[in-house]
Parts: structure tokens; C-alpha cells; sequence
């Protein structure tokens, strides 16, 4: 794939990453300027190298730690067949997000083809290549395709139906094939190496937002400039006038760069974090297990401990089976929005749909707090602005950090938070060693309260708690 630039992407160390090449991948489109080419379509190609450490996955001989290539070429394919745009710049950019949105990936070369693309002099090719990774970030969402959004009879989709010319089978443990054994993922942090250098958050041309003084969490320090850059993207007065902490990225058409906020600073060292799980589809307990092997896997996300389960009832939203829920204390390197990004890829993993505002779900997974950091915008608040009236989040974060603290408004110590909100009478423990154990043949009846397994926590390999 001569296209693309041959340097090697490192890791962290400077150790040359392994690549997953997947090449041809064909599709019809729709995508150009012309009305000719909206209506009848022509063929796209796409060629895709992705970095990563394949090494935990060979050791296993497990598909869980690396990247479905059949899965990723249906999602590629997706972004060629799917919603027309004028560039293939625009379609390299989605391609690239979409890949990126697996928290594995650590950057991904893309060049798309348009061989058929109305040029008037006699031509073999026109390719666009480009290179994303975790510090030049896609200038575009990862694409869902809207069957997917909003799902709907593959007879009902309107419009053109193309097809994807490569080859490609349905992956084990994607949504559409839920079929992956129900093994326990053995809990293990990957250690983020001394020295870690964290990656660069903006690159020149960047607008920024800088945040007000003390505004950053412990070991975050603004690695960006805080000036605007002399590239400013060309969007009137509004884009460069006074921007404000709470502004939302906006991925510039102009130079492909985007406009960031304090959720954008890379920490200089490890920031502690509190991530909150739930799940009440599908097998939550196995859901909960690989969800935390799978944030494991994040680069740049180290986890410290885990809680022991617990069995919630629903608060709010409509009636619907009982939670499983568990806080995972974790360490990153990465960028609160960053860490949103992994999170919510995490989610994806699990077949997560939002389709009602706190209906049912396979996995939800919350940042409740970021450091000390304390700050909000469109997309992201930390500390969770709820999560100081939820005994379902606090009761098993205070059975793990007996001493944690809440920061922000409505915050204090999370044990005494625990004690008094409101769901508290909710909570039911299950076990200690949820992340080790076979899973329950039943769930525990619904009034079989057990006792919070106090101080028993640093163990996961343990016993499960006896009941009451
Ligand atoms: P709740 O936030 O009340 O727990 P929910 O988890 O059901 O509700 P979601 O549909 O999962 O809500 O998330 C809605 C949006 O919340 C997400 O798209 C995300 O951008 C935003 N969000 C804001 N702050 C946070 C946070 N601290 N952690 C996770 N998501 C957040
Ligand atoms: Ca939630
Ligand atoms: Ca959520």
C-alpha cells in the first residue's frame, strides 16, 4: 500500500506497534459533488492500516483484546455505502473515526479510492491518505450507519441498497452476533510505564479555550497554549471571539482541526478516576466482566480496583429489570474527553442503543469524577451531576474507597452520601468475587437483602458475601 506514509507508528516506549492491514474493501457510494454521482453512485475503495498491540490477544488466542477484522471491514464498508458527502477527504476523516472509536486502536492510516470519479484527461486513480491518531484527531464523528441509529427491516431501507464487494463474516460478540462464551475475563491492569509521555493534545492551529486558573485536576497541566493560534479556522467572528470553558469541540472544514476545551488537556501525569457501571440487558454480569477487562485494554487507562456487585432497583425512567451495578477505580493518561471517547466505545463494544432516556441497557458506563476536576459543557459534566443522590453509584464506590470524597456541588464523603440518598434501601450486594466467579445460576431473590460486605473489598478472589 505504497499510498500511504511508511513510518512506523511507536508506542509509548518507542516499540514499533503491529498493524492490522485490511485492503479493497469495495462498496457503491454516493458520495461527490455532482448530481450524476448522487443519484447513480460509483465504486469506492478503502484500504485501512490499523496500529495496536496484538500481543495480549496472541498470548490468549483471544479475540476479546483485539480487533474483529471482519466486524471492522462492515463498519468500513458502512462508511462507503453510507450517507453521501461531497469529499472523499470527508469519507477518509469518518472512516478513520469509526476505527478510532475502537479503544484498542492506537492510529489508523486510511486511503480511500475513487477510480471512477469524473476527471476529463485519462487517469488510474485518485486516492486520499491520511493518518489519524489518538493526538490528530478525525475531523469527523465515527459513523453509525442509520440503519443501525434507528433500527428498521433491511426491506424497509429507502434509497439505494449497495452492497460491500469484501468479503466479510459476522463477528463473534458484535451486537448483531452476541455469541461470545461466557468466560470471565481475568481482571488485569496493564501497567501505564514510568515515564509514560503522555501524548500531546493539540498540534498547531488549534483554537483553545484556556481554562480559569486552578480549574485542573491534580497532575492535568495545560499542555496547550493558551493564545489563539495564528491559524484560526475561517468561520466568522464567533469561532475566534472569547471562547468560553464550557465550548464544544467543532471540527473546522477549513483545516481539519478542531476547536478544544479543559476536557482536551492531557494530563502531564495520571489522573484518578471513578467510573461507574450498570447494566439490566442481556447477561449484566458478564457484561460488567469484560466491560472492565475492556477498559483495561484502553490505552492510557490503568484500572486500580473494583468493587464488589451489587443488585439495584431502577431509579427513574420506566419500568424495567433490576441493575447490576459496580465502580471501577481507574488511573489514565488520557484527556476527560478522551476517556468519554474510550468509555462510551466501550459501551459500543456492548451493543449499547440509546433509545430511552434511562430505559434499559446493556452497559452504561459514567465518569463520576475526573481528578478534582469540576467543569461542564455539552457533552460532558464531572463530577456526574447526579451521581451525589445515588446510593448506586456511591454505595459500592464508598465499599471500595472507604475514604473518597465527592467533590463539587451536593458533594462530601461519599460514605455519608451513601448512607443518606435517597435509592439507598435499593441496594442489594451479590458478591465479592464477581469478576472470578461463575456466574449465579439465579439472582438472588428480590428482598434477600445481604449486608454490605464491609472491608472485604481489597479482595475480588475471595469468598462471595454471606448472606444476612
Ligand atoms: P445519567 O447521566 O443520568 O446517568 P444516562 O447515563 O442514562 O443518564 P446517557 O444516555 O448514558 O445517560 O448519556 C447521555 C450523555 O451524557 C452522554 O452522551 C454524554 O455525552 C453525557 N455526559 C455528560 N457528563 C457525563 C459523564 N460524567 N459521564 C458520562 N456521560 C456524560
Ligand atoms: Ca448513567
Ligand atoms: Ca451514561
Amino acid at each position: 500500500m505504497s499510498q500511504f506514509d511508511e513510518g512506523a507508528v511507536v508506542d509509548d516506549q518507542r516499540r514499533r506497534l503491529d498493524q492490522i492491514r485490511l485492503s479493497g474493501i469495495t462498496a457503491t457510494g454516493y458520495h461527490g459533488v455532482f448530481e450524476h454521482e448522487r443519484r447513480e453512485g460509483q465504486t469506492f475503495v478503502a484500504d485501512v492500516v490499523v496500529h495496536l498491540d496484538t500481543r495480549r490477544a496472541a498470548a490468549r488466542d483471544d479475540l476479546t483484546h483485539t480487533l474483529h477484522y471482519g466486524e471492522l471491514a462492515i463498519e468500513i464498508a458502512a462508511v462507503l455505502e453510507g450517507e453521501p458527502v461531497d469529499l472523499i477527504e470527508t469519507v477518509a476523516e469518518r472512516i478513520a473515526a469509526t476505527v478510532l472509536a475502537h479503544p484498542i486502536v492506537q492510529a489508523v492510516d486510511v486511503a480511500v479510492h475513487k477510480p471512477q470519479a469524473p476527471i476529463e484527461v485519462p487517469f488510474g486513480d485518485v486516492v486520499v491518505a491520511i493518518r489519524r491518531d489518538r493526538t490528530k484527531l478525525p475531523a469527523a464523528e465515527p459513523y453509525v450507519a442509520a440503519s443501525d441509529r434507528h433500527p428498521t427491516p433491511a426491506a424497509t431501507r429507502s434509497g439505494p441498497t449497495p452492497t460491500a464487494a469484501f468479503p466479510v463474516t459476522p463477528a463473534p460478540g458484535s451486537p448483531a452476533a452476541p455469541a461470545l462464551p461466557p468466560v470471565p475475563a481475568p481482571l488485569e491492569a496493564p501497567a501505564i510505564a514510568p515515564g509514560t509521555a503522555p501524548v500531546a493534545a493539540v498540534g498547531a492551529g488549534l483554537l483553545v479555550a484556556p481554562a480559569p486558573e486552578g480549574a485542573l485536576p491534580d497532575g492535568v497541566h495545560a499542555t496547550v497554549p493558551d493564545v489563539v493560534p495564528s491559524v484560526v479556522p475561517d468561520e466568522g467572528p464567533d469561532a475566534i471571539g472569547a471562547p468560553s470553558p464550557e465550548q464544544e469541540q467543532v471540527p473546522s472544514p477549513a483545516t481539519g482541526e478542531v476547536i478544544t476545551d479543559q476536557f482536551d488537556r492531557t494530563p502531564d501525569a495520571p489522573v484518578d478516576v471513578v467510573l461507574a457501571l450498570g447494566s439490566n440487558l442481556g447477561a449484566p454480569q458478564d457484561t460488567l466482566r469484560r466491560a472492565v477487562s475492556d477498559l483495561g485494554d484502553v490505552p492510557g487507562v490503568q484500572v486500580v480496583d473494583v468493587s464488589p456487585l451489587a443488585r439495584t432497583a431502577p431509579v427513574g425512567g420506566p419500568e424495567q429489570p433490576d441493575f447490576l451495578n459496580a465502580v471501577v477505580l481507574a488511573r489514565t493518561t488520557l484527556s476527560a474527553r478522551d476517556l468519554l471517547r474510550a468509555t462510551q466505545s466501550v459501551e459500543q463494544l456492548h451493543g449499547r442503543e440509546r433509545i430511552e432516556h434511562w430505559g434499559p441497557r446493556t452497559l452504561d458506563v459514567d465518569i463520576i469524577v475526573y481528578g478534582t476536576l469540576t467543569a461542564v459543557s455539552d457533552d460532558l459534566e464531572v463530577p456526574h451531576p447526579r451521581a451525589h443522590e445515588r446510593a448506586f453509584v456511591l454505595q459500592p464506590w464508598a465499599q471500595v474507597a472507604p475514604d473518597a470524597t465527592l467533590p463539587g456541588l451536593g458533594g462530601g464523603p461519599v460514605a455519608a452520601l451513601a448512607a443518606t440518598a435517597p435509592d439507598r434501601d435499593g441496594v442489594r450486594w451479590l458478591a465479592l468475587d464477581w469478576l472470578t466467579a461463575p456466574v449465579p445460576a439465579a439472582a438472588p431473590e428480590p428482598d434477600a437483602h445481604q449486608p454490605a460486605p464491609a472491608a472485604q473489598h481489597a479482595s475480588h478472589d475471595g469468598n462471595p458475601v454471606a448472606p444476612a
